[in-house]
């Protein structure tokens, strides 16, 4: 195995670390042993990245346009021929099996693929006037953007940090996970490789409350974008609006999964199954709530637990594993008093439920079933590997329990009927909609959630226009 690669901040184009700068320990969560040490970024450093990120814009915004794609075009290139090396840092580091970690990084190159090409795509438009007038509707990038990424997908979330806000012509500052740096560092890296100025993309590491309050606090900075939990949305939401900055939330959900008797039982179980467990249920847009039709509730169960039981766990470096660890000792926790609370209040744990060894932080694939509205895991969002079963009488109370949390990211259905097909689109509050399929991302779709689960969009045209703002030029 490679060396891990060396974790620094990129201010400016340049590569910075020690130099007395506080640090942050990796850990690599399937052993419990540090890998690594990230530098924190001092508020002199952020300073200077807020001047650069001034500069950068200038610089940017008035590449042309054919030219920003070429360089995206070509950061995308980089980042495919290095997936390997990228993804490989990313396992250690976050523990997802790494055939997951390398795919994730060719997403990513896919989605700044697409994210160029959409540069030549951003049109304004003519108002119709007598001859002599004109009314034409531009759109502009809206100024340097600051994004903060979470540590469940290192590299897509801070690709869908940076690559829409490079496409509209802003510069931008992330700060990825310190959790997980080294995928968001190398991102970075590919796009100043690439030919995007060093002022324009840069990375900074610190204590998170610290850097973003920071860089919030700056008039520079036009737009605020992150993905976390929806308390630390609102709390950046709060920042942002003081200076009334846009902002794009990708926060947490809760994702119902309606299965209805006509459905397609065996397809659903295997998507389904795979989908609840893919990064340890790390992932936002998680299937968690299954309200299953009372006729099939008994199939559904029982395969959906053999399926459970057959999960292979390990080290994300093993071919065989499925499912490696979670990512951090505080989400084992955060299982341990879900689950005890959902005991206590009469849930039937049917698979896994504890934590395995004591080695890293490794968990069982865990199923409850009849679990009562009241337990604490029906309310909020587990982020672990843990999937719900209840038996529901129909339609009309599927999609009152799928709509009773605060929470709008991700909702899934199974049903070969397609007038409920549209009745579920029109009813169920959602920022994605799946029937018969567990796929809610597409490079060229927006991405987002309603409620609770945030606003605005990353991927796709909205990822793009979500940089951007109008400007109507009025000529007599
Ligand atoms: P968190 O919201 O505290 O942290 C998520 C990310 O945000 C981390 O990478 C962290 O460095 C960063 N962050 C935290 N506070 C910040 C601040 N004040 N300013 C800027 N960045 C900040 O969440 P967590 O403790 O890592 O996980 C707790 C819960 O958050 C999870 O159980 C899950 O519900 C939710 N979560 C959601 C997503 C998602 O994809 N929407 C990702 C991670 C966590």
């Amino acid at each position: 195995m490679a060396d891990h690669p060396a974790l620094n901040l990129l201010i400016a184009g340049e590569a910075l670390s020690g130099g007395g700068r506080d640090s942050h320990e990796v850990i690599d969560p399937a052993t419990g042993e540090t890998i690594g040490s990230v530098p924190h970024a001092t508020a002199a450093d952020l300073d200077r990245a807020l001047e650069a990120a001034e500069r950068g814009f200038k610089t940017w915004r008035n590449t042309s346009a054919d030219q920003r794609t070429a360089i995206l075009l070509k950061a995308a290139a980089l980042i495919r021929d290095r997936a390997a090396s990228i993804g490989e840092a990313l396992t250690r580091e976050q523990g997802k099996p790494i055939k997951e970690a390398i795919g994730e990084t060719i997403y990513c190159a896919m989605l700044l693929e697409f994210y160029a090409q959409e540069i030549k795509r951003i049109y304004g438009r003519t108002l119709v006037r007598p001859v002599g007038q004109r009314v034409e509707v531009q759109y502009h990038p809206v100024g340097p953007v600051a994004g903060f990424a979470a540590w469940n997908f290192p590299s897509l979330n801070v690709m869908r940090k940076i690559g829409g806000a490079l496409a509209a012509g802003c510069s931008t500052i992330v700060k990825p996970s310190e959790e997980t740096p080294s995928a968001g560092i190398a991102l970075v890296q590919a796009c100043i490789d690439a030919g995007v100025p060093g002022d324009a993309v840069q990375c900074v590491f610190g204590v998170p409350d610290e850097v973003s309050r920071h860089l919030l606090a700056s008039p520079i900075i036009r737009k605020v974008t992150f993905t976390g939990s929806t308390a630390v949305g609102k709390h950046l939401a709060k920042l942002a609006a003081e200076d009334l900055k846009i902002a794009t939330m990708e926060l947490g959900g809760h994702a119902p999964v309606m299965i209805f008797a006509d459905a397609d039982i065996d397809a659903a179980l295997d998507t389904m199954t795979a989908n609840a467990y893919r990064n340890a249920g790390q992932v936002c847009v998680s299937p968690t709530r299954f309200l299953i039709e009372e006729p099939v509730f008994e199939r559904f169960r029982d395969g959906f637990v053999e399926r459970a039981k057959a999960i292979k766990v390990g080290s994300g470096f093993d071919k065989d594993t499925q499912m490696g660890p979670m990512a951090s000792a505080r989400g084992l926790e955060r299982m341990e008093q879900m689950i005890g609370d959902a005991k206590e209040r009469g849930a039937k744990l049917l698979a896994g439920g504890e934590r395995i060894g004591n080695q890293g932080f490794f968990h069982q694939p865990t199923v409850l079933a009849e679990v009562p509205t009241d337990a604490t895991i029906m309310n909020e969002e587990p982020f672990g590997p843990i999937a719900l079963l209840n038996p529901m009488a129909g339609e009309d109370a599927m999609i009152e329990e799928a709509n009773r949390l605060p929470y709008g990211l991700a909702a899934y259905a199974w049903t070969k009927d397609s007038a409920r097909k549209r009745r579920l689109a029109a009813e169920v509050e959602a920022g994605m909609l799946a029937l018969d399929t567990g796929s809610v991302s597409a490079a060229d779709a927006p991405f987002g959630g309603v409620k609770w689960s945030g606003y605005g969009s990353e991927d796709g045209r909205e990822g793009v226009m979500a940089c951007m703002v109008p400007k109507t030029v009025h000529e007599g």
